[in-house]
């Protein structure tokens, strides 16, 4: 049997060093910086003992934008954010099922830095009726990111931090100490829900500051001393 369309092309994210990370599935964490939840209008947990359970949601794989290229104004909204975010690229497959935080870091290929482009009226709309954010959160262009960079390379990530600015100017800042559920916590926390394949990346949450972006607006997004995104947003 052969296929009756022409096979889709896989999306493919530029490594540090040389070749592609061919992307399967985006998983993104929701309030995973307490300064950002409450931003939004949500409890902060006052501790990791009351955190409860994430919230997740997926983009599709073909949302990313790579190459530092332009990334267009996406139709249906009027209100386009910012969130600047550590994604974690997984290269290895782990069944479903509750893995260790040694297991779960040993998933993790790489890092970068991406944006979880936001259509913050749809989100809102869809937030009041208690409806899915898909609309909001998985669009096309939506996940701009970075080229990855080994983990070896990267280092300890309790002491880094992520910038963005947006035509020079700081909008969002936060250091990923600040994180509520940090990257073996979050893949420990989906592995209780799907099989995790090389392939994976996870956008891993914002810090406060998130803000509209127009067209004509150009950003860096920094992890710091690792590795920076630009772009600019279009027409
Ligand atoms: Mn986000």
């Amino acid at each position: 049997m052969s296929d009756i369309i022409p096979t889709p092309p896989v999306p493919r994210v530029p490594v540090r060093g040389g070749g592609t990370f061919p992307v399967r599935r985006i998983f993104c964490v929701g309030r995973n910086f307490a300064d950002h939840a409450r931003e939004m209008g949500a409890a902060a947990p006052a501790s990791k003992a009351e955190r409860g359970v994430p919230v997740f949601f997926h983009k599709p794989a073909d949302a990313i934008v790579t190459g530092d290229a332009n990334v267009p104004y996406p139709p249906g909204t009027n209100d386009l954010h910012h969130e600047i975010e550590l994604v974690a690229a997984l290269g290895v497959d782990a069944p479903a099922g509750e893995l260790s935080r040694e297991a779960a870091e040993a998933l993790v290929l790489a890092y970068g830095v991406g944006l979880d482009l936001t259509r913050r009226d749809l989100q809102g709309a869809a937030k009041a009726k208690g409806l899915p954010w898909d609309t909001g959160k998985g669009f096309d262009h939506s996940a701009p990111i970075s080229e990855l960079v080994a983990a070896a390379d990267v280092g300890t990530l309790d002491a880094r931090t992520l910038t963005l600015r947006v035509n020079g100017d700081v909008r969002q800042h936060g250091a990923l100490h600040d994180l509520i559920w940090d990257v073996p916590d979050i893949l420990h926390e989906l592995s209780k829900l799907y099989a995790l394949k090389a392939g994976d990346l996870v956008f891993m949450g914002t810090p406060a500051g998130v803000a509209a972006l127009v067209p004509g607006d150009a950003f860096v997004a920094s992890l710091d001393g690792v590795v920076e995104l630009h772009g600019r947003i279009t027409g």
